[in-house]
Formats: C-alpha cells, structure tokens, sequence
C-alpha cells in the first residue's frame, strides 16, 4: 500500500507505528482529522491476516470517529488504534504499559480505550504510563462500560426510523431483528422488548442466545438467516461490513439501525437500499452513544447530560432523513454533507486569532 497516497484520499493527518521489542508490541496509531479537537477513538486487539489489513482497518475507523464526533456535535477528532496481536493469548501488563508510553508521547492529541478485542481493564493497566484514556471503569475515575448508552442511540435510531416510515415512533408490536448480542446487542433486545417489540436474534456463540432467549424471551435466529428476517427493522450489533452487493439484496426489513461501525462495505450500497426503499440510519450516528459518554468523562462525567446527548440522534437522524426524501438522496450522502459541513465552519472559524 502507499501510505501516503492512502492518508491523502482518506485525509489523514498522521499514522504512527509503534513497536516494542520487549513486551511485543505492535499497534497502530491513525489520527484522521483534528479540526475540531483532539482526537478519540479506542483500541482494537485482533490477529489482522496482515499488515496491510491493520492499517486498512485503523485508517477507515479513524476517518468514522471523526464523522462520528462530529455528528454528535462533540469537540473532538477521529483517531484509532489498532494492536496486531491474538486477544486470547497476546496480552500482558507490559504490552498495555508499552501501549501506555506511546499514547503519552502524543501528549493529549489523542486518546484511547477499550474497543473489540480489548477491556477497560486492559487500560488499567496502560493508565500507569499515561492519563490520557477513556472508559476506564468507574473505580479508576471512569463511566464505566458503554454498552447502554450506545444501545440507547441505537433505539433513538430505530424511533426516529419508525416514525418517519409508519408515522409512529412506538415500538409496540414492532419485529425488530438483531444481530449480534453482545455488549450492545443485549441492551438494544432489552429496551426494544420494554418498548413492546417482538425481538429475533441471533448471535455466533449459542451460549449468549440461549442465556439471553430465557432473560428477555426473544426468539433465537441462527447468525446466517438474521438478516434475511421478515422484519420492520434489522439491526447489526455485530461486526462491520455485513451489507454488501450481495447481502443488500436479501434484506427484508424497513429500516436498518445498529451498532456495528462500518455496516456497509463500500458507501455506494447506500444508493441500493434507498433504491430498495430501505431506510438507512447512518452508522456513524446511530452508534455514537458510547463516543457520548467518554466524550463527557473527559470534561467530568455528567449522566444527565450525556442521555440528553444520546437522546438527541432521534433529532439529528429525523433530519437528515426528511432532507435524504426532499433531495433524493441517500441517508448517507446527506448525513456526510452535514458533517463536512459542520468540519468546514469550525476550520473557518479558527482562522479568528485573539
Ligand atoms: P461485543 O463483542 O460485546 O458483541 C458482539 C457480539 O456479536 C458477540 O456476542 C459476538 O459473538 C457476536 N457476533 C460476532 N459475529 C457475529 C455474526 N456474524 N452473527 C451474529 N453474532 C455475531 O461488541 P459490542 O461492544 O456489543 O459492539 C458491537 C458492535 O457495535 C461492534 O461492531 C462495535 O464496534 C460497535 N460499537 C460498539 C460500541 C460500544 O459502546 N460497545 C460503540 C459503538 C460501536
């Protein structure tokens, strides 16, 4: 790959590679776009295939956070880390303190924590070489584990998708098909059942199915017909890249609203699910709930404000889908031009010197 070809398309502003030889590690740091404050974004733990696949992944969930916090009205940039390593067998104190060390030396310009293959416990141990971390659980100073507030955004999506199909925000009677049960997925089954939807869902390992099937009485799916369910919403709370030229074609839903960053493979599959008369939540948005609250952490911790901010995706979404129909566009084309916009004014803005 040339790098810098990759960071230009992308607009990058600087990638950092970090090795140390006595605790292993190896991880890379992409910070995509400071404009409207210093970067966050979490850590990610997994055995690419590759070199080439790490720095693919952490250039394009970077290039998300920034989209991401600045959907959410938040001051900050789009930064990621990505550790080239097995989370099974590959962690220890000394690689999550070396971790530490590399963060510090960005002195603030970024900070991290727990994202898919890693656990605010794994920072515990990365905050005795630096501060400079989020989600920490509650008894080191931090707001403990997101899963909620991300899946409170998630059904802020889903109402604000019900209402603008059916005119009616209520989830009563609603068959909302979730995949993926985890962190998120099982909040998002939850306060979906509360609402008085039926929920299917399914998640690769059976042990979460069946624990989750006997809690909340949702009907258990196999992982591989999920997304093919006969449903007015289907929400991935899994991995990314589950809609693709072919899966597009098999949905069977009204709305499509979840938690997993990067939904589609290639934006352009956007244009496909509005041609399928599909509404689609922009998953930079609708998953921002957790970015909400470690974003506040940092400026001390305020429940009350942080589910005002996360409630409000009912409100940004209902926009941009009522201007997506007016200029017959896609939801994401239109949820990219109100974020590229909202980039633009605050870069003008900083040419005013005091
Ligand atoms: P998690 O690891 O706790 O849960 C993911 C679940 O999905 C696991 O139970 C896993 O077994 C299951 N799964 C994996 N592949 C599957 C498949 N093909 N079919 C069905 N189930 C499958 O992760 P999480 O924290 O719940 O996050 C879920 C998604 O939301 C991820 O993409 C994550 O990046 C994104 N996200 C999470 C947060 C957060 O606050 N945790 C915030 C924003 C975005």
């Amino acid at each position: 790959m040339d790098i810098f070809q990759a960071m230009q398309q992308r607009g990058h502003e600087q990638v950092i590679f970090n090795y140390d030889r006595a605790s292993g590690l190896k991880a890379i740091i992409a910070i995509h776009d400071t404009t409207l404050g210093p970067a966050l974004g979490g850590c990610r733990m997994l055995p690419y295939a590759n070199e080439e696949a790490a720095l693919t992944d952490v250039l394009r969930l970077s290039e998300g956070m920034t989209y991401k916090s600045a959907a959410a009205g938040l001051d900050f940039g789009g930064g990621k880390t990505v550790i080239l390593a097995d989370p099974a067998t590959d962690k220890s104190e000394a690689l999550f303190r070396a971790l530490g060390r590399f963060i510090d030396t960005l002195h603030g310009r970024y900070r991290t924590g727990e994202d898919v293959g890693t656990s605010d416990q794994d920072f515990v141990q990365s905050l005795r070489e630096t501060r400079y971390l989020v989600g920490l659980p509650v008894a080191y100073g931090g707001s403990g584990d997101t899963g909620d507030n991300t899946a409170l955004g998630v059904i802020a999506a889903i109402r604000a998708g019900l209402f603008h199909r059916f005119g009616s925000d209520s989830l009563q009677g609603r068959r909302v098909a979730i995949q993926g049960l985890g962190k998120v997925g099982y909040h998002v089954a939850r306060h979906a059942i509360e609402g008085g939807a039926e929920v299917v869902a399914a998640d690769i390992n059976p042990h979460v199915v069946g624990r989750v099937a006997s809690e909340l009485g949702i009907e258990p799916t196999d992982p591989w017909t999920v997304l093919e369910t006969t449903c007015d919403v289907f929400s991935p709370c899994a991995l990314g890249n589950v809609i693709n030229t072919d899966t597009v074609e098999h949905l069977d839903c009204q709305i499509v609203a979840g938690s997993a960053n990067n939904q589609l493979e290639h934006d352009h599959l956007a244009d496909r699910l509005l041609e399928r008369n599909i509404l689609y939540a922009p998953d930079f948005i609708a998953n921002a709930g957790g970015l909400i609250q470690v974003a506040d952490e940092i400026q001390g911790y305020n429940p009350d404000r942080v589910t005002h901010q996360v409630e409000s995706i009912y409100d940004v979404l209902s926009a941009i889908f009522k201007e997506a129909d007016v200029r017959r566009q896609s939801t994401l084309v239109v949820a990219l031009d109100h974020v590229k916009k909202r980039l633009d004014d605050v870069h003008q803005i900083r040419r005013i010197r005091s």
